[in-house]
């Protein structure tokens, strides 16, 4: 009698081994949606988010007048293959059907390659601005040493861009001094657009007017949570301007967002008191009055004073989001929901049928699904639109379905 031959994979322990493997690969090809998909992915689509197109009473046409707006780019002439692509997924999905001019804006001159070619892609007018050294350069009062020094213990610990000079004076342009450019003197509305990023969604109406006719501030579509190691002392600070400063705190201000302990507790205690939540700033669009305000301007002086920009490595991301959350009422602040966006990692992709191209409700392709910070927001506008009585627009779904970090 001859004995059966189970070959040697189909024994232990390597059966157990290759059984693992199979399971594996099952898992990565057939639930990797899942896989990727953040908190507030699930609770988007568990609810099946309801969503109202914004009605407006400015009709297109040949007499149509534009907002008071304009698109601007801050971009280096090495980034111009980069901003040429953002150009032509803006101008299709929104800017051909209104024509809103955009200015570019650069530590040094654009070549005249940049201007021809940047030129071709848009009917809209052109501006090509140069930042005044003043609001460019390293300002004399911050300490080399001390700067050296810093640069050289953020990189040790592993925060992005943190020893690239330029990239904190970049943040601190975009903190304090965009707006101050001669170029924006008189507009009012602006959205800001970076190289390499995308719009996935047909925009049909006129979203400078949207923030008009519906009276919001600030619009963002990506919100996450930051390095508490670049923000250290941001909240500290904050907070010290609050007490000299209290008749600037708005009422119906955003501090549950701003302050959460609950759902990242590592993250708000290495920032000392800050979620570390933020509105993604490489997507804005917004109204420039806010920035030209006397509570932002003094904000912004005081931090600017202590050196964080250059001594931290603080985003305009975190100092626009401290601010909008603590000086702004939370309904001035509009999620756009429906402008389908992805600066990589991040993407906003609605489940609407004028979006394609991008996975409905998937917020990243990455492994960075636990950085996704909406949830909170949920939760925050639901509380802040419950307590004024007004349509929380769906959040209030949303958060109930993630109760259990709240209560
Ligand atoms: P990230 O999005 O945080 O990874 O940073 P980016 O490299 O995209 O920079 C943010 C924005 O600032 C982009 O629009 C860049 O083109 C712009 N930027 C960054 N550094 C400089 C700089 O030194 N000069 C100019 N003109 N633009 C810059
Ligand atoms: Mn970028």
């Amino acid at each position: 009698m001859s004995a059966i031959c189970i070959p040697r994979w189909l024994r232990p322990p390597l059966f157990s081994v290759s059984m693992l493997i199979t399971m594996a690969v099952v898992y990565f090809t057939y639930f990797d949606e899942a896989w990727n998909m953040s908190e507030g992915d699930r609770a988007i689509v568990r609810v099946n988010l309801p969503f109202k197109k914004p009605l407006l009473h400015h009709p297109k046409g040949a007499a149509y007048v534009r907002a008071n707006a304009s698109i601007i780019s801050l971009v280096r002439n090495e980034e111009l293959d980069g901003i040429i692509q953002s150009m032509r997924e803006l101008e299709r999905s929104f800017n051909s059907k209104f024509n809103y001019s955009w200015i570019f804006f650069n530590n040094e001159p654009f070549t005249d390659e940049f201007k021809r070619r940047t030129r071709k892609e848009t009917n809209g007018e052109c501006h090509y601005e140069l930042i005044p050294p003043e609001h460019w350069n390293v300002p004399d009062w911050i300490d080399h040493n001390k700067l050296e020094e810093s640069l050289h213990e953020m990189r040790a610990q592993g925060v992005q861009y943190a020893d690239k000079l330029s990239y904190h004076q970049m943040c601190r342009w975009n903190s304090g001094f965009f707006y101050k450019h001669p170029a924006l003197k008189g507009i009012k509305y602006y959205w800001r657009v970076e190289p390499d990023v995308k719009f996935y969604c047909d925009i049909d109406y006129d979203v400078f007017k949207f923030m008009e006719e519906y009276n919001k501030t600030y619009g963002f579509t990506i919100n996450v949570y930051d390095d508490p190691k670049s923000v250290r002392s941001l909240w500290p600070v904050t907070q010290s301007f609050l007490d000299a400063n209290p008749q600037y705190l708005s009422r119906d201000n955003s501090l549950l967002w701003l302050t959460d302990r609950k759902r990242r507790p590592g993250r708000y205690d290495e920032a000392n008191g800050y979620s570390t939540c933020h509105f993604w700033s490489n997507f804005e669009i917004g109204d420039l009055d806010f920035w030209r305000s006397e509570a932002y301007e003094q904000f912004f002086e005081h931090l600017d004073r202590t050196g964080g920009f250059f001594y931290e490595r603080w985003g305009d991301a975190p100092v626009h989001s401290v601010a909008l959350g603590l000086f702004l009422d939370n309904e001035k602040i509009h999620w756009f929901r429906d402008i389908g966006y992805e600066h990589p990692p991040y993407i906003n992709c609605p489940n609407l049928p004028s979006c394609q191209a991008c996975q409905p409700n998937l917020f990243t392709h990455s492994w960075f699904n636990y950085e996704d910070c909406r949830p909170l927001w949920f939760h925050q506008v639901c509380e802040s639109r419950r307590r004024k009585g007004l349509d929380d627009e769906g959040m209030c779904m949303i958060a109930h379905s993630l109760r259990k970090y709240h209560d």
